[in-house]
């Protein structure tokens, strides 16, 4: 296939991908696994074919239901965040949407865990992973506010919904050293924050604001 064809196919010009990866280079994403790992996952096939010429813009975008698949470099951010945690083998993420996030997390991390309230995103999700033969995750479809007891302990939990706060049974589901990363909504905002629990206690690192559609309660097709 010629650059032509794979335009025309939808696929994207390795110069429109590296303009991202630069990009994400310029931001302060450093870690090496994090930016092959973006190299590697086509963010158009988790967009609608409308929007697939802005797939490598570093913006969020619709994918129906009122949600969003998030900004390329809050992706990497988080991702880079997940790595800081020593010998991080688990991650469950809370919102699947487009299955973008989890997809990224696949290549880096064993196990990746992911909820979705809901349904028809969980499965067209499902489809995606499928599609690019990608094996370590398991998809659920639920309100992840109550986790997925059967696969924790998780060495990392990651919010792409914002909340005021972590959900009690999500907090007995991380490990002892484990990470919460949330968009957390605060009295201006939202912030990014990064949770580490210790024998000592939590300890709470503020990243920078961000805006992601809020967690909601319960299901929906
Ligand atoms: N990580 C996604 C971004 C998703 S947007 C991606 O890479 O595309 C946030 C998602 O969180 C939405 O799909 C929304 O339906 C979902 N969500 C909101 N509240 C939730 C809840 N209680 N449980 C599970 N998913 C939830």
């Amino acid at each position: 296939m010629n650059l032509n064809q794979a335009n025309a196919t939808g696929m994207t010009s390795p110069r429109t991908l590296q303009r991202l990866i630069d990009r994400l280079l310029d931001k302060g994403i450093t870690d090496e696994r994090v930016l092959r790992a973006m190299e590697s996952i086509p963010r158009h096939l988790f967009v609608d074919a409308s929007l697939k010429h802005l797939a490598y813009e570093d913006m969020s975008l619709p994918i129906g239901k009122r949600q969003t698949i998030s900004q390329p470099f809050v992706v990497a951010r988080m991702t880079q965040a997940v790595l800081e945690v020593p010998n991080v083998s688990s991650v469950l993420e809370i919102g699947t949407g487009s299955g973008y996030q989890a997809a990224i997390l696949s290549r880096i991390i064993a196990s990746v865990y992911s909820v979705e309230r809901i349904h028809s995103l969980s499965w067209q999700a499902r489809k995606q992973m499928r599609q690019l033969g990608i094996h370590n995750v398991k998809l659920k479809f639920g309100d992840g506010q109550e986790g997925w007891e059967e696969y924790a302990p998780f060495d990392v939990i990651m919010f792409t919904a914002s909340a005021r706060r972590v959900p009690t049974p999500l907090l007995e589901q991380l490990s002892d050293h484990g990470r919460i990363i949330m968009p957390r909504v605060s009295r201006t905002g939202q912030e990014l924050v990064f949770m580490q629990r210790s024998e000592a206690g939590w300890k709470e690192e503020i990243v920078q604001p961000v805006v992601f559609v809020p967690v909601l309660t319960g299901t929906e097709y």
